[in-house]
């Protein structure tokens, strides 16, 4: 008896070739587009030591816990680092990039996330983007969480690195990923004698056994149904509409911010500009004397499939999360998840309006 999953043809070059072009399409990029076998902290490590070592002097911009992640890489490669880190309830700014790159002219790599999905803010990387472009270094952005949620345009704003997963916004599977790469990233890693080579971390092998070779031999057996399902999440995307997918995830990020501050009960957005709260998901701040995790897990209880979960490590005390980000970006999961955690704070002593909450989230959710 044949199973859908288990007795698959072999995925041909030529599809694996069709999906990256499809990836590609939804970058709208014209760089090369590897999709690498695991999931995004493959290619998020793979190209910082493709393009880092002991020459590099990077400028690590830390907005989340993933910028640490980023800055211990570059150190391991023997890069010189300077972080900028900025309070998790803000976004960095343009001004702040170029005033750390007026400090340190020889800068000549940045490192920034585009949207936390654990914090919920997101980085203005178009301004930003212009700013490393004028001073010259090398671009690599983080856009796990906002592929889908909100535009990512990797050849418009100047990213030499543009790393993307599936399992945020697009709604698809979390075991691939994919990167682009500028022809000015290729030739960094090119000269770099550190560079991963013959090395499952290796972008360079990709190039030049995979894209270089004409993409008709793949390096070694794919994740076959992680990419089948990858191609199906891209066309269904394709199927709505990225402007569709993208414009459902700014309205529940919008719809969530809003029926948080109507409900009252001491809950405040956590990310205190609208302008800087990520589409993909919403972060919260508990009141004084309520425990994020506490209140999620009593929540969960009663919804067990709503996407809440309080925030990570020292953060799951004050914060937390509401992740409406790919099949949960409906009004449905918005407002549900809003009233149950509404109920859950009532539960917990403080008052809160219920009914005003529902009516904040519904006017700010332009199509419901
Ligand atoms: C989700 C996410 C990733 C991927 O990491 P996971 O731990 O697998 O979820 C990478 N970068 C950012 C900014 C993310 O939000």
């Amino acid at each position: 008896m044949t199973h859908p999953f288990l007795d698959l043809p072999p995925l041909s070059a030529d599809r694996f070739a069709s999906i990256e072009d499809r990836v590609a399409r939804l970058m709208s990029t014209e760089q090369n587009v590897v999709i690498m076998q695991g999931e995004a902290l493959l290619p998020l490590e793979g190209a910082i030591r493709g393009c880092a070592g002991p020459g590099t002097t990077a400028l690590n911009v830390i907005t989340g816990p993933y910028g640490q992640t980023f800055g211990s890489w570059l150190r391991d490669c023997g890069a010189t680092v300077h972080d900028l880190a900025v309070p998790f309830h803000t976004a960095v700014t343009a001004a702040q990039i170029r005033e750390a790159l007026a400090e340190h002219p020889e800068i000549d790599f940045v490192s920034l996330v585009h949207a936390e999905a654990a914090t919920g803010n997101t980085n203005p990387v178009e301004e930003i983007g212009a700013v490393v472009r004028e001073h010259g270094a090398l671009f690599y952005l983080d856009a796990v969480a906002s592929i889908g949620a909100e535009p990512v345009l990797p050849d418009a704003w100047g990213v030499d690195l543009c790393v993307i997963g599936a399992q945020k916004a697009m709604g698809g599977p979390a075991g691939v990923s994919a990167v682009s790469v500028s022809e000015r990233a290729w030739a960094r890693m090119a000269a770099n004698p550190g560079a991963p080579r013959r090395s499952y971390l290796s972008l360079l092998d990709w190039k030049e056994r995979w894209i270089d070779g004409g993409r008709t031999a793949l390096l070694h057996a794919p994740a076959q149904l992680e990419m089948l399902a990858l191609e199906a999440c891209v066309e269904r995307i394709e199927t709505e509409g990225l402007d569709a997918v993208t414009a459902r995830h700014r309205s529940a990020a919008a719809a969530t911010r809003a029926g948080a501050l109507a409900l009252g009960g001491g809950l405040e957005p956590f990310v205190h500009q609208d302008a800087e709260a990520a589409p993909v998901a919403t972060t919260l701040r508990t009141p004084s004397g309520v425990v994020a995790s506490e209140l999620v897990a009593a929540a969960l209880r009663s919804e067990p499939a709503l996407p809440l979960a309080a925030g990570g490590g020292a953060l799951a005390k004050e914060m937390i999360r509401v992740n409406h980000y790919g099949a949960d970006a409906t009004p449905e999961v918005v407002r549900a998840s809003l009233a149950t955690l509404g109920a859950a704070l009532r539960e917990s002593g403080a008052v809160v309006d219920l009914a005003a909450a529902r009516q904040a989230a519904a006017e700010a959710w332009p199509q419901d």
